[in-house]
């Protein structure tokens, strides 16, 4: 999506700069050269980069005064120089610190004229349709001797296990263990040094993040990664962006409406499911640390998963959210899915997870039932540093 951004704007560049030298009929370095760059920054943080009004504001401000003072300060300092530069470089200076977002949007926030997010559907709506469910005891993840180096540092070394559809495996182990980075492999973030991951009894390594997204095993991220001035709608249904199927042209003409609909509905759906239904409009930088770990959770679903890997969900929630979250992920499970998780509260892992696997210095030491685990000996010493 950067990149088509990035492209379009290029092209918007490319037109301007060829309907300059038509206008003109004559091409000299001046209006590309430095200053001409930096007197464009000036206009996009005057104005402001999340809007057109932002454009035209900032452009317009920078070129009527400009003009006014190359006139004034010549007669104000009794001599001729490029001084306007200064006068900018402090208004951006003054701005940055006051308006970080930009005069125009800033100021069009308090007049109550900022964007206004999409709100979810009115009437019915037809559901995107839904993945074929795995079947019962279908074995969805198979990692096999998967290893990671950065440098010499070994962050998981060998690491071997199966997960079976319905199935909460959870992995635990002390920080720096090295789960974020397996997590990060499973879900093509990052490519293993060597070792080899299997989906649904198909090889997955190096195929890419989306392909991986398609085919049903999504994530969420140990420092949560949201959108924080796009609504919690938006946020989500960005999760099911993979299940429309319009192509960018039509977004830009806007013919992609219907389908839109189809993505915020699924978004509310599964707004409302993870317990966020009263804050399906706001902005999502203005939730709790807790309810954007949820909001993430939302966001996975929204592709309709298989496999979920939750990297430390319930970090930074209450009492009751973690409550709450047990019973979701219960749900998932009862629907066939199955999850992978990373957890620090030994209380909320051992009462949820069928299995664990500990890792610890990138190797796992240890794999089994709650109960086998948290009575091996290589574990206690793990977490305890050594049992007498
Ligand atoms: P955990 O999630 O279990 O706390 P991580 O997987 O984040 O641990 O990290 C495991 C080890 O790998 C740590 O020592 C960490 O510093 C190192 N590590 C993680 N990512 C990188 C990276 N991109 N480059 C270098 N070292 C990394
Ligand atoms: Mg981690």
């Amino acid at each position: 999506a950067k990149m088509a951004a990035f492209l379009i704007a290029a092209a918007f560049a490319g037109i301007a700069g060829w309907l300059y030298a038509y206008a003109q009929r004559f091409v000299n370095p001046t209006p590309f050269s430095l200053q001409a760059g930096i007197e464009y920054m000036f206009m996009a943080l005057i104005g402001g980069v999340s809007s057109v009004w932002g454009a035209l504001v900032g452009a317009g401000l920078v070129t009527f005064a400009k003009e006014w003072l190359q006139d004034l300060l010549p007669h104000l300092l009794g001599r001729t120089g490029n001084f306007e530069a200064i006068v900018f470089g402090l208004l951006v200076v003054a701005l940055m610190h006051r308006m970080p977002a930009g005069l125009a949007v800033t100021l069009g926030r308090r007049l109550g004229l900022g964007r206004t997010a999409p709100t979810p559907p009115k009437g019915s709506v037809e559901p995107l349709p839904r993945r074929e469910r795995a079947t019962p005891g279908e074995t969805m993840l198979s990692v096999r001797a998967l290893s990671r180096r950065f440098g010499g540092l070994i962050a998981n070394q060998d690491i071997s296990f199966d997960v079976k559809a319905g199935e909460i495996l959870a992995v635990i182990g002390p920080n720096g263990a090295g789960k974020s980075t397996l997590f990060n492999q499973l879900s093509a973030v990052d490519t293993p040094t060597s070792g080899d991951i299997f989906f649904r009894g198909q090889k997955i390594t190096g195929i890419g993040q989306r392909e991986v997204a398609r085919r049903g095993l999504n994530r969420t991220f140990q420092h949560v990664k949201i959108l924080p001035t796009m609504s919690a709608l938006e946020n989500v249904a960005l999760g099911a962006h993979l299940r429309g199927h319009r192509s960018l042209i039509s977004a830009i003409l806007r013919l992609d409406r219907a389908e839109e609909a189809r993505l915020l509905k699924e978004a509310e759906t599964q707004l409302v499911r993870v317990g966020l239904g009263e804050h399906i409009e706001a902005e999502a930088g203005s939730l709790a640390l807790g309810q954007q770990r949820i909001l993430e959770i939302a966001r996975a679903l929204a592709s309709d998963p298989l496999l979920l890997l939750l990297d430390e969900p319930a970090a930074g929630l209450r009492h009751k959210e973690k409550d709450a979250l047990g019973d979701l992920l219960r749900t998932l499970k009862s629907e066939g899915i199955a999850v992978l998780l990373v957890e620090h509260d030994m209380d909320f892992v051992m009462g949820l997870a069928d299995r664990v696997l500990v890792i610890n210095f990138g190797q796992t030491i240890a794999e089994g039932t709650p109960d086998q685990v948290q009575s091996n000996p290589a574990v206690l010493e793990a977490y305890l540093g050594g049992v007498e």
